[in-house]
């Protein structure tokens, strides 16, 4: 088998233009499985020239411990698409979550990629037991046991909360899930009174309960929360809950079942879109001026890709980036901005946000002075001009 012609090495316009001409209705979903897989590479190759034929893009992760994936295929196919999973033992059943808010265009091409785990946890899985999992809550559930006073935790990174979270929920600051899921394990612990290590410990807590509060884990499509529920179980937790298929999937059921939301503004996501609105509910503000708002963007800069909370008026002022000192080699001709880039590494890979905002905006205030003063940012530009 010729295994080169098994991916797509279209440039990103190309294919942009060849999904606008294609005019069918496409379909997002997810899913996910933790399932022992064997011989992940002819897996991979085999899944490719199936779903390729079926039309399918997106983003998926296969390695021994499983399969994860984000995928958009046009509606049509959507029955025989499910076909040829549950003909794999392996995938047989498994449980999608379609968007909620989609256009179909979430995905450019069908990547498919053999990795070490299906999600990048940093965790020692041999150290504990994976498989012993948190309760599943559906939707009304968890919405019942927040009301009843259950704590609730964001598993997903720390950027994701930014722009949408369940009301009151604690979110993590660590940049990493291995240092979030140890930061919920020192908060827990040092919760007065409540912690779960403490036992029936009811002096000085009137009106508290003898036991530790039910902890609520939830993240974008339940999959972190299945790693995360059982490492929180190993270190002494034991009651733990996860909300079942995520936010996604919550979303999917509020819909359905006329339920109130309590998460509040808009859910991340990992294609095109950025991010999915449940509520319209603005809980964040503009990382650049302060005022409401939850547009999310990259910075345009190809070298900077910084991820911001950024307002329209922001956008326009700043031309899609981050700062004055972006927007300059934004703004560049082409082939200058090309020379100016040779060299430096691009972030496009890498996701990482601003976690500075007041920082931001001294550097944006001090850029704006310079800049005032000298003409530029980037005195080194006058090299590159011929
Ligand atoms: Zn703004
Ligand atoms: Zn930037």
């Amino acid at each position: 088998m010729d295994t080169h012609r098994l991916r797509n090495l279209d440039r990103p316009d190309i294919l942009r233009a060849k999904l606008e001409r294609e005019g069918v209705q496409r379909t997002t979903l997810s899913f996910y499985r933790y399932v022992r897989l064997k011989e992940v590479e002819t897996l991979r190759h085999e899944l490719y020239q199936e779903w390729v034929a079926l039309g399918v893009l997106g983003r998926v992760y296969i390695s021994q411990e499983g399969i994860n994936a984000q995928v958009s295929l046009p509606t049509a196919n959507l029955a025989a698409f499910r076909a040829h999973l549950d003909r794999r033992e392996a995938f047989a059943d498994v449980p999608w979550k379609i968007a909620v808010e989609d256009d179909g265009k979430s995905f450019l091409k069908l990547a498919i990629k053999v990795k070490k785990k299906i999600v990048a946890d940093g965790l020692a899985d041999d150290a504990f037991d994976v498989t012993d999992v948190g309760e599943h809550l559906d939707a009304a559930t968890f919405n019942r046991k927040m009301e009843e006073g259950a704590l609730v935790v964001d598993m997903r990174n720390n950027y994701e909360c930014l722009i949408g979270h369940f009301e009151g929920a604690y979110l993590p600051k660590a940049d990493t899930f291995r240092g979030a899921i140890e930061e919920v394990v020192d908060m827990l612990r040092s919760r007065p009174a409540q912690g779960p290590d403490q036992g029936a410990r009811s002096v000085d807590t009137p009106g508290r309960p003898d036991t530790a509060p039910e902890i609520l884990l939830y993240c974008t499509g339940g999959i972190r929360c299945e790693k995360a529920s059982a490492y929180l179980k190993h270190e002494g937790f034991t009651n733990v809950a996860q909300l079942h298929g995520g936010i996604i999937d919550y979303a999917r059921q509020l819909k359905a079942e006329g339920l109130e939301s309590k998460y509040k503004g808009q859910n991340f996501v990992f294609d095109e879109r950025l991010a999915e609105r449940i509520t319209d509910d603005v809980v964040s503000t503009c990382m650049q001026c302060g005022t409401k708002s939850d547009r999310i963007s990259n910075c345009h800069e190809a070298t900077c890709n910084m991820l911001l909370v950024q307002c329209e008026a922001c956008a326009a002022k700043y031309a899609d980036c981050c700062s004055p000192s972006c927007r300059e080699i934004h703004q560049l001709p082409i082939e200058q901005q090309r020379a100016w880039r040779k060299g430096r590494s691009t972030r496009s890979t890498k996701t990482k946000a601003v976690n500075d905002p007041e920082g931001l905006r001294r550097r944006i205030r001090e850029e704006e002075e310079l800049l005032a003063l000298n003409g530029t940012l980037h005195p080194e530009l006058t090299t590159l001009i011929p």
